[in-house]
Order: structure tokens, then C-alpha cells, then sequence
């Protein structure tokens, strides 16, 4: 997409949320964003416009001066995406990249940028979580959240008794350290709660760089072009997927879940990567045992 494209695109943004009255936020995303030409000018015209601004990177390309550039933006947050500590994420994503994303969580920080860490939970590093929190504690990291990585792949989907081990790992740290985040879908069941929804179809919309849009960039469902469709309302609106996914729909297995009505069968994406279904229970979920209200501790 041309910079010309990009810029419509924010003004297209700007007017949906002024039709619909929403308050709006861009992530900037990619591959890796910085690696944009116009990736300033992007985001400085977002940040001007008065339109939170979110950056997802994977750290490399940032040092002290691009942190300060990164700093003149008044970013609500950067992530940064850390698969584990250092030998753990340079098996994942090559020699030498752990130190650079570090040294770039070091320079955001010195910049005031409030840094995100994001680690996605896969076979190969689901037992390095709790490395990684001592990692970021060190380094000042504002929030440490975690994802399963959505796959078709055995080999690197992490099974349901996996799940449960990092799940519980990660509700002891949250105990121990506040920057840690168990807010994603089913993350709270160690500790009886589940305080997360997915947010697809309700509060996101996705922008690739061709312009087609989507509801989540992990599930494969493309409902419209924004540079080339008229009515974004209204493509939104009448988007079979984006109807499917935004009608409370509670899968008939969840149904005397004492979570259902948030957690509304846990991630779509994952299972739908697993399973190719929506609508269905969570593939990961190990609740088990049908909601009894007279115990009343669920
Ligand atoms: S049973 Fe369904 S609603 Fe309950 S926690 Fe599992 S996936 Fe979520």
C-alpha cells in the first residue's frame, strides 16, 4: 500500500469512528513494522490525529535514537515479542536476536515508553516461561502477557495438559510479580476465574497491507477492501463472519460453565487452527466438571 493509501485509510478510520462514535486505537503491526520506509510519517499523522497508537515489534531495529523518535510519538504502549530468555528465543528466531530485542526494551525504557512483552506459547518454549519473567522483571518491563500460538501443527501446538502446566506457572508469577497478565482466553481457569473475551468480530478490525480487512489476523477470513469498498459500516455490517463472531453464541458444551457468558468458549482462533470449526469449546479447555451453584466458589 502506497503512503497516499495509508493516509486514506486513516482518514477512512477517522470517519468510522466518528459515525460510530468509538474511540479508536491503531496497533501498527507487521512482520516487522520499522522496516516501513514511511513508518514515521504513518505514525506521526496517527498520533497527531488523536488516534491511540500501539506499535507490535519485534525490538531489533530499536536503539536509543529510535526510541526517542518512537518517544515524540506518545505511544500507549510498544510490545516487544520475546519467546524466552536468550537461548530459548534465538532457537525460535536466530543467534543474536535476543540481545538486540533486549538492548531495544532497554532503549524504549530509558524513553519512558510504557513496554509490552508478548511471548507466544508453543512446545519448544512453554517451559521457559518463568525465565523469561525474572528476564523482564530485570529489565523493567511494564507487562509480560503470553498467547498460544495458533497452528495446525502438532508439533508445535501445545497439547491440553501443556496448556494447564504453563497456565499454572503463569497464575503463580501473576501472585508474585503485577506485571504479569494471565488476561487471554482460558489463562484464568488455575485460579477459578476468566475475566477474557475474544475480541474479534466485536472490537477489531484488521487492515493488511493490500488493504483487505479482517476480523482477526488469526482467523482467515477476509470480509471486505478498505481502500476499495464504499461503506466500511457497511461492509462491517453485513459481513457473515463479522455477524457470526459478533452474536453471543455459546457453544452447547460451555453451557453450565460459570464463565460462559465472558469467556463465551475461549479462543476462536486457536481451536478454529486445530479444529477448522467455529462455534465449538475451546480445544485447550480442561474444565471439566459442570458448575454447581450451590458450592458457589466456581
Ligand atoms: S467450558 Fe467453555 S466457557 Fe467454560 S471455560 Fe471452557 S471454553 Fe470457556
Amino acid at each position: 500500500m502506497s503512503l497516499e493509501d495509508m493516509l486514506k485509510v486513516l482518514d477512512r478510520y477517522k470517519q468510522y469512528l466518528k459515525l460510530m462514535n468509538y474511540e479508536g486505537q491503531i496497533n501498527l503491526t507487521g512482520g516487522e513494522p520499522l522496516l516501513h520506509p514511511d513508518f514515521f510519517t504513518i505514525a506521526s499523522a496517527i498520533s497527531q490525529s488523536g488516534i491511540r497508537l500501539g506499535i507490535l515489534t519485534n525490538g531489533t531495529l530499536i536503539d536509543d535514537e529510535t526510541a526517542g523518535k518512537l518517544a515524540e510519538l506518545k505511544p500507549v504502549f510498544v510490545q516487544v515479542s520475546l519467546d524466552g530468555p536468550s537461548e530459548t528465543h534465538d532457537a525460535i528466531r536466530g543467534k543474536g536476536q535476543f540481545e538486540k530485542a533486549l538492548k531495544g526494551i532497554d532503549s524504549l525504557k530509558r524513553y519512558g515508553i510504557k513496554v509490552l512483552v508478548s511471548f507466544t506459547a508453543m512446545k519448544e518454549n512453554y517451559e521457559s516461561f518463568s525465565l523469561l519473567a525474572e528476564v523482564c522483571k530485570e529489565h523493567f518491563v511494564d507487562k509480560l502477557w503470553w498467547d498460544r500460538v495458533v497452528t495446525d501443527d502438532a508439533n508445535i501446538f501445545l497439547t491440553t495438559k501443556e496448556f494447564k502446566t504453563i497456565s499454572k506457572t503463569a497464575s503463580k508469577l501473576k501472585s508474585k510479580y503485577s506485571f504479569i497478565s494471565n488476561d487471554r482466553a482460558l489463562q484464568g481457569l488455575p485460579d477459578k476465574t476468566c475475566g477474557y473475551s475474544c475480541s474479534a468480530g466485536h472490537r477489531l478490525l484488521i487492515v493488511l497491507a493490500n488493504g483487505d480487512m479482517m476480523a482477526c489476523r488469526r482467523l482467515p477470513f477476509i470480509i471486505g477492501n478498505i481502500l476499495t469498498d464504499e461503506d466500511i459500516e457497511k461492509t462491517v455490517r453485513l459481513s457473515p463472519i463479522m455477524n457470526k463472531l459478533s452474536i453471543p453464541d455459546i457453544p452447547s458444551d460451555c453451557k453450565k460453565c460459570p464463565h460462559a457468558l465472558v469467556c463465551m468458549g475461549g479462543a476462536k482462533c486457536v481451536t478454529y487452527a486445530q479444529t477448522g470449526k467455529l462455534g465449538i469449546k475451546d480445544i485447550n479447555c480442561y474444565r471439566k466438571k459442570p458448575f454447581n451453584p450451590r458450592r458457589n466458589k466456581q
